[in-house]
């Protein structure tokens, strides 16, 4: 199959041609046509498989074909809604990209930075926004975009911005909208909150879905290697240069652990940088600027600030800490064996994660093998010990002391659970400086310890 049969134009056809995209993938090849007639689509789809192109391409392709090019501020036809600055900025490009041969104007807006740039550009007028939805909010209230001529509504990683607690904000943001237009929703997994968003928001939706859900990508060869807790250090510096890793994404489960790491790292040789939502999105753009160019060999992320970070052919992915959320670690290893590329993701587990370990299996469905490396043997009188889980993390949501199954979300058919659940975000997310890096579902900070094992 070719893009050209799915029925794109020659000057989206052109701009694809130069990314070096011969075939759609799986997803663009169901999404195009179905955004094309017009409908409203409930996308299953795993970061990786090409669905910023599924929705993007068609998208641009709409908008050309009743482009409004009169003089005079241009109104807002298309909204795309990412849970995180990075995916934001990762959109925005892709929407640039492929675009680069039509008339319409984009830009893309969030929070963490000067809010002054963004009304001026809004100002101007501009065909499609990207936005995360805290940033959009403040910028509405500031009279800035009017979203009373969208069109077509994408929420891209709908999954995530619900994890996040933007539900409250998504809902301001929808009533804002005319309700004659199109929707497409994007998400990587289906919890009961999404089948309920995805009940209120679409109608008669075309069902598209990739890949399992819940299972990770077959692409990405996965290992598992026992080791004490406080030998991983070592075990990763050896592995890393060990394999002479020059591009390696690190995930630890928190801020502090994150910094940490970074500069054991940098102790031991390894070139590294930190991003997480502590930092500043600067910080935050030039880390991930320089892995990108080889300039740092590791890129150390906690889980919400990796969101939406996309390198090609991104070779290792290493869980220093297994996520206490078992659907994290699919994310996770999501970042490797994008696109055609094969990538390998290395989980370091200590006897405090059997547990996660354990729920990750059951939810992608397969044992992950286990591979003891030599003289990293983990010891066996080493006894399980209660991980205590930063400050911002989710863990269950009942208390701090049991495991972490209440985060685990239902399969596909489960009946959604009732309303008033306790389950939701605060969503006190509209300000800059929450959007798109903070889980908002506790009420209050706090530490929190979660016992596994038997102790
Ligand atoms: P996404 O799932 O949208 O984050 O895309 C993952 C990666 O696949 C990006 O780096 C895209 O540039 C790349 N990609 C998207 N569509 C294609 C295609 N048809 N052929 C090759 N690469 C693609």
């Amino acid at each position: 199959m070719s893009f050209a049969s799915l029925g794109l134009n020659a000057d989206i056809l052109r701009a694809i041609a130069e990314e070096g995209y011969t075939t759609p993938t799986p997803i663009q090849a169901q999404a195009i046509p179905a955004v094309l007639q017009g409908g409203d689509i409930l996308a299953g789809a795993q970061t990786g498989t090409g669905k910023t192109a599924g929705f993007t391409l068609p998208l641009l392709q709409k908008l050309n074909a009743s482009a409004k090019t009169a003089a005079g501020r241009r109104p807002v036809r298309a909204l795309i809604l990412t849970p995180t600055r990075e995916l934001a900025a990762q959109v925005f490009e892709s929407v640039r990209t492929y675009g680069k041969y039509l008339p319409l104007r984009s830009t893309v807006v969030f929070g963490g930075v000067s809010i002054n740039p963004q009304m001026m550009k809004l100002r101007g007028g501009v065909d499609i926004l990207v936005a995360t939805p805290g940033r959009l909010l403040d910028l509405v209230q500031q009279n800035a975009v009017s979203l009373k001529e969208v069109e077509v509504l994408v929420l891209d990683e709908a999954d995530r911005m619900l994890d996040m607690g933007f539900i409250h904000d998504i809902k301001k943001v929808l009533a804002l909208l005319p309700k004659q237009r199109q929707n497409l929703l994007f998400s990587a997994t289906f919890s009961n909150e999404i089948k309920e968003l995805a009940d209120k928001l679409l109608n008669k939706p075309t069902l598209i879905e990739v890949a399992r859900r819940n299972t990770a990508s077959e692409r990405v060869t996965q290992r598992v290697h026992p080791v004490d807790r406080n030998r991983k250090r070592e075990l990763l510096t050896y592995l890393i240069k060990q394999g002479d890793w020059q591009q390696v994404l690190i995930f630890t489960r928190t801020k502090h652990g994150a910094n940490k790491l970074t500069e054991q790292l940098s102790t031991d040789g390894i070139s590294a940088a930190a991003i997480h939502g502590n930092k500043s999105q600067g910080a935050r753009t030039k880390a991930l600027d320089d892995f990108k160019r080889g300039t740092i060999r590791a890129l150390v992320a906690t889980d919400i600030a990796a969101r939406g970070i996309d390198i090609d052919q991104l070779p290792h992915v290493v869980n220093y800490e297994l996520p206490n959320v078992p659907e994290d670690y699919v994310h996770r290893i999501g970042r490797t064996g994008r696109a055609a590329a094969e990538g390998e993701a290395i989980s370091l587990v200590c006897v405090d994660e059997d547990k996660f370990l354990r729920d990750i299996e059951k939810l992608i469905k397969r044992d992950i093998d286990k591979e003891i490396l030599a003289g990293f043997e983990p010891d066996p009188t080493i006894k399980a010990e209660p991980i205590v889980l930063g400050r911002s993390m989710t863990i269950g949501r009942n208390n701090g002391g049991g495991n972490n199954n209440s985060t685990r979300r239902p399969p596909l058919g489960a009946k959604p659970k009732p309303k008033n659940s306790g389950n939701k975000g605060n969503g006190n997310s509209t300000s800059a400086k929450t959007d798109g890096v903070k889980p908002t579902r506790r009420s209050k900070p706090q530490k929190a310890v979660i016992k596994i094992g038997n102790k």
